[in-house]
């Protein structure tokens, strides 16, 4: 045996030990989690598959030549929503919940080669409002950061449309976990009229995560373990709206 081969062979043998090794901690996880932490495994059991047999639309907003609002150091509003989306995304599906997102990339809905801005916009959001209805979905959840002249203003913002009285339930819920989780501004859920929330037949929100126009905000708004709970705090708002675990 070359000293070439005798190096190899060693390392296969190594492989076996850190494979080996590798298969008890996966082992050792998987069986844990299955068990679950405390006695109540029942409950767990259930709330894992809370969501199933809804349909849930996430809508990151803006995309492609759109980037949405820009933050004090640059941050667009369109990246920050797809990574917050997907996220949630992760938590519905935990949830055995069947999730449509309306962009996946960084692409708006719209045809391309089309320049015009208000025909761009106007196909973006039918086609995301068009999804919702189309599906059936039980709800449209549409991600977005705020801005604001002044750098002060801060704290998580959902909107639903004025006369919807599940779109309130729904914005309140989960303005209230976004309040819990995120920095707490004590804003309350508002009323306005949005194309969105307007023309999908499904209740719709519009949750804007915070102010990019707010430096430390903004700062915030980057780190994944913010963006997590930001996601977190949504998925909870709508297990609360849908009052899953009375
Ligand atoms: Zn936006």
């Amino acid at each position: 045996m070359g000293a070439k081969n005798f190096l190899i062979s060693k390392l296969q043998k190594n492989y076996g030990y850190i494979l080996g090794g590798l298969g008890m901690v996966l082992f050792f996880l998987l069986t844990t989690l299955s068990q679950g932490y405390g006695k109540d495994t029942d409950n767990k059991a259930v709330t894992t598959w809370l969501l199933i047999g809804y349909t849930v639309v996430i809508d990151p907003g803006h995309g492609g030549a759109d980037p949405g609002t820009v933050g004090f150091r640059g941050t667009l509003e369109k990246n920050i929503s797809l990574t917050v989306a997907k996220r949630l995304t992760y938590f519905f599906q935990q949830a055995g919940a069947h999730v449509l997102l309306t962009r996946k990339s960084d692409q708006d809905l719209s045809d391309p080669g089309l320049f015009d801005f208000y025909t761009v916009r106007s196909q973006d959001l039918s086609r995301r409002v068009n999804l919702v209805n189309k599906y059936k979905a039980q709800f449209l959840l549409s991600i977005h950061l705020n801005h604001f002249p002044d750098p002060v203003e801060y704290g998580a913002q959902v909107f639903y449309q004025t006369g919807s009285g599940d779109g309130k339930k729904l914005a309140e819920a989960i303005q209230k976990e976004l309040n819990n989780y995120l920095i707490d501004s004590g804003r309350q859920a508002l009323a306005g009229d949005f194309y969105l929330c307007r023309e999908t037949k499904a209740p719709a929100v519009i949750i804007e995560l915070g102010f990019l126009s707010n430096p430390e905000e903004e700062r915030k708004l980057n780190d994944p373990m913010y963006q997590m709970k930001a996601a977190w705090a949504i998925y909870a708002g709508v297990v609360k709206y849908l009052n899953l675990l009375s």
